[in-house]
């Protein structure tokens, strides 16, 4: 084994060998075969086994390395991959920690004393799998299937789903719907017919401009389009940023357009005026692929520069300049989608508008915009056919969200709660791998709901505040110890991703298939698992797709030719867009036959009281919101959050740098805990930010707990989207507490 020095040495093969251009955005590579022969000379074992990173959602290929007993020593990342091209972001590589969490969860625990007293008592997984079996089959019977609700996130959303399908229930949600990227999924359906994807088909990498608004590449680490925007940048494509926080991006941008929050609409109704009047649009595409754009010009008539300046405070000028400078980049510009675009409530409209300046310029479907994507298709075992639900979630507020494609986490929520009077009510909830309290914003109406079920059942790695509610807690083992779907994500090419168990679980955890599968065998839907073992299913689906388990465990990626050379519209190509007319559709007769404006419009936003500053939050490269603030080694990179306020403001409340102290919102919710404060011009007088994902209350977990302030606690504003039911959380305004009692702090 390695000595001390030698164990620095060979760490610095991981963390220290850092790519990139563009200065900041520092990613793992792949060990060259000299490192390699340098480290198995120091007795390291270079056997390694392929996994996808479960960090973030980006799902990264990679290879995990062992030290000679056996413990998982490293992750870099696989160089046929195209997600990640060999190398791995910090915090992927921080994701041994999960692994070497002390806090994990550990063994089955069934609730003793009331629900949230988080009095548990530790129960073999016989036992906890046989109440939660007996409770479904009750709550079942007594108010059919359709009461039954999973939430679920991540690789084992596939077992369970298929699971509570099984059971004759479609009340299936995922957070990342309608608290992240719902919106922008039903305005690029609206427009495309077809959705920006994940990871999104963003053609960055040969774009000549790239505009970002209020979307963070950088401090959002998603790996290859950190590095597509980095050679873009060596390439000299300019890049556009509007975000009233002087963000990672915005440093690496030829215009920063420090925006008052809430008006982006108006900006972009602005930017279409003025590409449209000057003729600045791509005629050609315009005229063979778009419908609508008449009305679209009538629309935008009005909207002027002069008119925008008003209302987001950005100078005509250069409002005018940025349009130029699109326009001058077409086909070749992409306005990024963005991701977590929940913010106001009216965030289907903006990314509508985002859509269709994409299609003013011609970049859907181009070099440079957005690609064609392509993707395996895995074949599926045979099983019976899923139950069709007697009454489906559409029917708990019948005429609610008429848009929403994917159940709607709140509307279970709300059904959950009697006083709502829903169709029909939600009795117990299914929650694996997401942490609703953290998640969720309006935390009091999550923690009503969870008192009025017959039965909660939480499924994760980690003691989350969700757990702390559960009435059977079940513990999973993470990434890193167990076998998953295949990744098949769409991408440029298609692809498959294998990942597999690098260690054997610790403790008493098990992978979320085998809970799944036992669940469903105690039910009595065993057939709907007709594979014992998921690495025979995999194995089965691998040898159809023409490769096996025991060459994918060889290269832990396997990329495909496309079926045809059509990544991008080809020259006078007649193309058939999935929308109703077979056109982009800039005018959206599907949004005004559901009730909706058929064109974007600004409608103005409340402003923050006097005293008050509007809450804005984001991420931090290092850390995925509250799933990895526990992670010792990710914790060792950033332990807490900061809240950003402009130095004017500071200096109006006395407050200095590092100065800990409360926020208190609207709605007189004040922080539990104090987070410090980051005097920063990088931030406009109007706004406070901060970094979501810390302020856990959940003790257990105790490199996290207490340490900065949780933003999703002053969230109880929720603006709802009523085109796909979308919970804006941008209309909290908070002020200071600068000092609080002893008593205080100790309640
Ligand atoms: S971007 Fe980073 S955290 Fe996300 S999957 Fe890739 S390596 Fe993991």
């Amino acid at each position: 084994m390695a000595n001390r020095r030698e164990f620095i040495k060979i760490s610095l093969y991981g963390a220290g060998i850092l790519a990139a251009g563009a200065g900041s955005y520092k990613l793992v590579r792949a060990l060259t075969k000299k490192e390699e022969k340098e480290i198995k000379q120091l007795g390291i074992d270079l056997k390694r086994t392929p996994t996808y990173c479960e960090v973030c959602f980006w799902k990264c290929a990679g290879w995990v390395y062992k030290t000679p007993d056996g413990k998982i020593w490293k992750i870099i990342g696989n160089d046929d991959d195209q997600h990640c091209n060999g190398r791995f972001c910090p915090r992927g590589t921080g994701g041994i920690g999960m692994y070497y969490d002390e806090d994990r969860l550990k063994t089955p625990l069934i609730r003793t004393e009331d629900r949230g007293k988080q009095v548990f008592r530790e129960a073999t997984w016989d036992e906890a799998l046989d109440l939660i079996a007996g409770k479904i089959k009750e709550i079942s019977s007594k108010y059919g299937p359709e009461s039954l609700a999973l939430f679920t996130h991540g690789s084992g959303s596939a077992y369970f789903t298929s699971l509570f399908k099984a059971l004759g229930t479609d009340s299936i949600a995922e957070p990342s719907y309608a608290q992240c990227r719902g919106p922008r999924d039903e305005a690029f359906f609206a427009t495309f017919g077809e959705e920006a994807y994940s990871p999104e088909i963003t053609d960055i990498r040969d774009t000549k401009c790239l505009v970002l608004i209020g979307s963070h590449i950088g401090e959002n680490m998603h790996n290859g389009q950190v590095q597509e925007m980095s050679d873009a940048i060596d390439k000299g494509a300019s890049i556009i940023t509007v975000d009233p926080r002087f963000s990672t991006a915005a440093g690496k941008s030829k215009f920063w357009l420090p925006i008052k929050p809430s008006t982006d609409i108006a900006l972009l109704l602005a930017w279409m005026h003025e590409i449209i009047y000057n003729e600045y649009y791509d005629k050609k595409y315009v005229e063979k692929y778009c419908t609508g754009f008449e009305q679209l010009k009538a629309h935008v008539k009005d909207f002027t520069p002069e008119w925008a300046y008003g209302i987001t405070t950005i100078k005509p000028e250069l409002i005018r300049k940025t349009a130029k400078e699109m326009a001058d980049a077409s086909p070749a510009v992409l306005i990024h989608p963005g991701r977590h675009v929940t913010w106001y409530g009216d965030d289907t409209q903006r990314v509508r508008a985002i859509a269709i300046l994409n299609a003013l310029l011609g970049s859907w479907g181009k070099r440079g915009g957005f690609y064609r994507q392509a993707r395996f298709s895995l074949a599926s075992p045979e099983i019976p056919a899923y139950k069709q639900p007697a009454r489906s979630w559409t029917d708990l507020f019948p005429g609610k969200f008429p848009v929403a494609s994917s159940p709607v986490c709140n509307l279970l929520i709300d059904a959950s709660i009697p006083e709502n009077n829903p169709g029909h009510q939600i009795k117990s909830w299914f929650v694996n791998a997401t942490n609703l309290p953290l998640t969720i914003p309006d935390q009091a109406k999550t923690i009503k709901a969870i008192q009025n079920l017959e039965l909660l059942v939480a499924v994760d790695t980690m003691p989350m505040e969700i757990t702390g509610w559960a009435d059977v807690v079940l513990p999973e083992c993470t990434y890193l110890e167990r076998y998953d779907g295949l990744r098949a994500s769409p991408h440029r090419r298609p692809a498959l991703a294998l990942r597999m168990p690098a260690a054997e679980p610790m403790y008493n955890t098990k992978p979320g298939y085998w809970i799944a599968r036992e669940l469903a065998l105690k039910l009595g839907m065993g057939s709907y698992f007709p594979f014992e073992k998921q690495e025979e299913l995999l194995d089965w689906q691998l040898k159809k797709a023409g490769t096996s388990l025991e060459e994918m465990k060889k290269s832990g990626v396997k990329n495909f030719d496309r079926e045809s050379d059509d990544l991008y519209i080809a020259e006078g190509e007649e193309v058939s867009f999935p929308t109703d007319s077979g056109k982009i559709e800039l005018y959206s007769a599907f949004l005004e036959q559901s009730g909706f404006d058929p064109l974007p419009k600004y409608v103005p936003h409340e402003e923050p009281p006097d005293g008050y500053y509007r809450l804005i939050y984001g991420r931090a490269p290092m850390h995925t919101f509250s799933r990895t603030s526990n992670n010792p080694n990710l914790t060792d990179l950033m332990e807490e959050n900061s809240v950003w306020i402009n130095p004017k403001v500071a200096k109006q409340w006395g407050i200095v740098n590092n100065q800990l102290i409360w926020l208190k919102n609207q709605d007189e919710i004040i922080s539990t805990f104090p987070v410090k404060a980051r005097v920063t011009e990088r931030i406009r007088w109007d706004s406070v930010y901060m970094v979501h994902g810390f302020g856990h209350a959940q003790k257990q977990m105790k490199r996290c707990f207490g340490k900065g302030a949780s933003d999703t606690q002053l969230i109880s504003r929720v603006l709802e989207d009523p085109i796909m039911g979308g919970t804006g959380m941008r209309g909290n305004f908070v002020t200071f507490i600068l000092e609080k009692s002893e008593k205080e702090v100790a309640s």
